[in-house]
């Protein structure tokens, strides 16, 4: 696509600040809907139910539900010929009991992978629901002027699906989310307590680390603790693959290429001070910036584990389980489209921000389609986005005045997608 700015009719990027100002006070009311009641991946029912209605009151052209458990695609066509663009929004809350002082503070409880849990849009989901149900507003209302069309994908279990289902993007996917019709670009952001309001955050290449969960099973013998030479110690031993993990990104990472991150979050071994146990099983987290370091930081850690095993005569068994790809933003269309960011929210407010450690499954939409995935801040000017509560806090707190600049950056980056044609 060219990198020039896209050329717009006169008047049509006006009609889209209008219309999306005028929506603003139903966005603010939907998002403190969906605060007031969340719900945890792949049970997003009643999300869904209130989505596809409005989208069904909008006249769109088509609206499938129940896909990928509960998500949501709406198709708009436009007046005009043209391509197609998606905008993504993720629906699901999480595992965390509400602690923010608003009138529409979550209480709702719910059962998660058997417990019983708080339930809060500690992500911000509830923001990125209620802005795409704006964007298709404010489109819906243009599209006598509209050229293409514009898929609106509501996408359940962004957080990961409970324990043994399966969901989220990759099965949006799965189930034909990017099909019939197929589009050539894909915009989503994502709400962020790291900047202030009024402020856009992008990146152009890797932007989102990939995310993988290992765990380590170190398998000694049982003996006395007072007698050790009788057996094979595994928690020593996994104390020893611990310290040598930190040597997998420290010795063997290309770091002036990009970061990466092996953290051991768990280790569960023993049950009294004087028996040495038969095992020991440790969990971790891995997160890369690049498919191939990906690759190989997992076989440094698989290698590394059991040689450091052998080493003390235990045995040892790794597995690691690939969840989300990294975020890569196509290059060539955040070139194309930054002017818009730039356009919509003022040039000295769009940053070009760090890489994130947390992961995305958005990513799974652009190993497929062109696309870019950006940040809103949404902390308060009075407050220092570095002290402020992050996005998974249960004080996690969103000033709403980022709405408004969500719908218009969406709105405006899939009208001008489309118009430059
Ligand atoms: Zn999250
Ligand atoms: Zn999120």
């Amino acid at each position: 696509m060219s990198t020039d700015t896209p050329t717009r009719p006169a008047g049509l990027t006006q009609r889209i600040d209008d219309a999306a100002a005028a929506i603003e006070p139903r966005v603010i009311a939907w998002r403190r809907d969906f605060h007031q009641h969340p719900e945890l991946g792949n049970r997003e029912t009643r999300t869904a139910a209130i989505v596809a209605e409005h989208l069904r009151s909008l006249g769109l052209d088509s609206v499938s539900t129940g896909i990928a458990h509960t998500g949501v695609v709406g198709l708009l066509k436009g007046k005009l010929p043209g391509r197609v663009v998606a905008l993504r929004a993720d629906m699901d809350a999480l595992p965390v009991a509400e602690e923010v002082d608003v009138p529409f503070a979550s209480k709702v409880r719910a059962i998660w992978n058997g417990e019983s849990v708080g339930v809060m849009h500690a992500c911000g989901h509830d923001c990125h629901t209620a802005i795409l149900m704006g964007v298709a507003t404010v489109l819906a209302e243009l599209r006598d002027h509209l050229r293409g069309s514009v898929k609106f994908i509501f996408q359940p279990a962004e957080e990961m699906p409970p324990q043994g289902e399966d969901g989220g993007a990759k099965m949006m996917i799965q189930e034909g989310a990017l099909q019939d019709p197929a589009p050539q670009a894909i915009f989503g952001l994502h709400v962020t307590s790291r900047q202030s309001v009024g402020t856009i955050g992008y990146r152009t290449g890797p932007t989102m680390a990939s995310s993988d969960r290992f765990s380590i099973t170190v398998h000694g013998r049982q003996t006395h603790g007072a007698a050790p030479w009788l057996g094979v110690d595994p928690i020593v031993t996994s104390a020893q693959v611990v310290l040598g993990l930190q040597t997998v990104v420290s010795r063997g990472v290309d770091i002036s290429r990009e970061p990466a991150v092996v953290t051991v979050g768990m280790i569960k071994g023993g049950v009294r001070e004087n028996i040495i146990p038969d095992s020991v099983e440790m969990r971790g987290t891995i997160r890369t910036f690049d498919e191939a370091m990906r690759d190989d930081v997992h076989e440094r850690v698989t290698t590394l584990a059991e040689a450091v095993a052998r080493g003390s005569r235990a045995g040892c068994t790794v597995c690691i389980e690939k969840n989300y790809p990294v975020t890569v933003n196509d290059p060539a269309l955040t070139a194309a489209m930054l002017p818009t960011l730039q356009r919509v929210a003022g040039a000295d407010k769009v940053q070009l921000v760090p890489k994130v450690t947390g992961s995305e499954d958005f990513s799974y939409f652009q190993k497929l389609v062109p696309g870019m995935f950006f940040f809103v801040g949404v902390t308060r000017p009075e407050v220092d986005p570095a002290k402020a509560a992050p996005n998974h806090s249960p004080r996690f707190h969103v000033d709403e005045r980022a709405l408004l600049l969500g719908v218009r950056s969406l709105a405006h980056l899939a009208n001008d997608f489309l118009q430059a044609t």
